[in-house]
């Protein structure tokens, strides 16, 4: 077995250390302050408007958007401007939760989430290409901290080896693909290097948020490490552009299936319309509709949520209407931990020895329920 840091006495000789010359941000030939936008004065600048609300927000909540996304704010404006330029709303909410999904709580070593018997959540990195207005780990991505070292990723390799049960590793943070690729590889190859690790899955924003990381070189070392998927994130049409297309075509092409996590954001996606266009586009460029997710409760971000009702309605208009290819499923991550439940409209009117039902068309129909010798 390929020596890796799943036991404790074995984490000095084999740890993931930082080459000398890495950091834990963008790659060293693009300078971090063309790449992105960090400060309330360069945003404010950039999209003139008042610098004071920005500032007040940067006081509590990280700020980071790239050139990319920001041409695109400017081309396509609200839907994508809420999901990065920071809103006093953010400060005004009383209602929200700290840590919605209570991922402190289900932490046996810091950076790892075991919610569910058969997986894990692992917290790979603290940084993101951009700081989503809306983030469920609002409470510390990009924040100084929201600490992962050699010390946490060991720790977590550890929990995984001792704990056989978890097969399937979600790979997250703040997004994996801002690592250094050498430092994504070592991770990788230490999961791969646990018998019972079957599944890896990344979360990545960056094909969305920032494409030109998704190089050729990147997509060549992930297919060193199937079975491997990824599910990143779009959530409007706009974003959907020739650069996010070949940053997802060239992930196809390692062989990864890709996913997508959408989050219904009042604002931004909430109309049947915009959800169909952008589940359509997504199957255009080889990303399958993977999750609708209803807004997490997470403190700062109640002026993005819908009702269920608008989710469901969007549902409808989804179902039977576009490819079954084309639609998510709709679900609502339970607070406290609970896990995700599906969102389905009702169909079922009534079930005995036949089903009763309505179809998409709203039409009455039924089915026999009953099994024949
Ligand atoms: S990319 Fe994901 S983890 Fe990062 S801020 Fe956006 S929603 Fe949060």
């Amino acid at each position: 077995m390929d020596a890796c840091p799943v036991a404790p006495r074995r984490v000095a000789p084999c740890s993931i250390l930082l080459a000398p010359h890495e950091t834990n941000t963008m790659p060293s030939r693009q300078p971090l302050s063309s790449t992105f936008i960090t400060r309330p004065e360069q945003l404010a600048h950039a999209l003139a408007i008042p610098l004071e609300p920005l500032q007040a927000v940067h006081a509590h909540y990280p700020l980071r958007i790239s050139a990319y996304y920001l041409q695109l704010i400017k081309q396509h404006g609200l839907p994508l401007w809420k999901q990065a330029v920071p809103d006093l709303k953010e400060l005004n909410d009383s209602s929200g939760l700290v840590d919605p999904l209570d991922e402190e709580n289900l932490s046996p070593v810091p950076c790892l989430v075991h919610k569910y018997p058969d997986r894990a959540l692992f917290l790979v990195c603290s940084e993101c290409a951009m700081y989503c207005r809306f983030c469920t780990r609002k409470r510390k991505v990009g924040k100084p901290d929201m600490v992962i070292n050699d010390q946490t990723i060991a720790a977590g390799l550890e929990y995984l080896a001792r704990t056989p049960a978890i097969t399937d590793v979600l790979v997250s943070g703040g997004d994996p693909f801002m690592l250094p690729l050498s430092r994504l590889e070592q991770i990788l190859k230490a999961l791969r290097a646990i018998p019972s690790v079957v599944t890896i899955r990344i979360g990545t924003r960056v094909p969305c948020t920032l494409p030109s990381r998704v190089t050729l070189r990147l997509a060549a070392m992930l297919k060193k490490y199937h079975p491997l998927y990824i599910n990143t994130h779009f959530n409007h049409p706009a974003e959907i552009t020739p650069e996010a297309a070949l940053a997802c075509g060239r992930l196809a092409d390692a062989g990864i299936p890709l996913g997508c996590q959408t989050v219904l954001l009042r604002g931004v996606n909430d109309s049947p319309e915009t959800i169909k266009m952008l589940m359509r586009q997504l199957l255009r460029i080889r990303v399958k509709p993977y999750y609708l997710f209803q807004a997490d409760l997470t403190r700062g971000t109640s002026h993005f949520r819908t009702t269920i009702e608008t989710g469901v309605d969007i549902m409808r208009q989804l179902i039977g209407h576009v490819s079954g290819m084309a639609v998510p499923t709709y679900a609502l991550d339970a607070p406290g931990g609970g896990g995700k439940i599906p969102l389905t409209p009702h169909y079922i009117n009534s079930l005995g020895k036949t089903l009763e039902f309505t179809t998409y068309r709203h039409l009455p129909c039924s089915y026999p329920n009953e099994i024949i010798p």
